[in-house]
């Protein structure tokens, strides 16, 4: 499967019926984490999906890791090109002078939000 269908697969997952399919019965309505689960099974039970595609831990789309975006050990995530560039150049504190501690700044306020909504 390329990125293309890959993204098709994963927008079917969160409930996108593609054209011509009509599902009388169920549809799938996962959420993003949720259907990147289902294609990381693909890739790693499978091998039907390249596993250098990765889910974005900021706008959760999936991205071509081979391509563009990077992994980041601390915190251990992956994030696309555009949102490395989001975070580093528009969200970042003038403190971060690199793309790396600006994530890092990030990813704890991102964290500490989701903690506070989900005692
Ligand atoms: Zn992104």
């Amino acid at each position: 499967m390329d990125l293309e269908q890959t993204k098709e697969l994963y927008e079917f997952l969160k409930g996108e019926i593609p054209e011509r399919f009509i599902f009388k019965t169920w549809k799938p309505k996962l959420s993003e984490d949720e259907a990147f689960t289902v294609i990381y099974v693909l890739q790693e039970k499978f091998h039907l999906i390249p596993d250098h595609f990765e889910q974005c831990k900021r706008c959760k789309e999936i991205f071509d890791m081979e391509c563009e975006g990077k992994h980041y050990d601390d915190p251990g995530i992956n994030l696309c090109e555009g949102c490395i560039d989001q975070i580093f150049y528009r969200e970042s504190s003038q403190e971060a002078d690199t793309p790396e501690k600006a994530i890092i700044e990030w990813y704890k306020v991102q964290s500490s939000c989701q903690n506070t909504e989900d005692p």
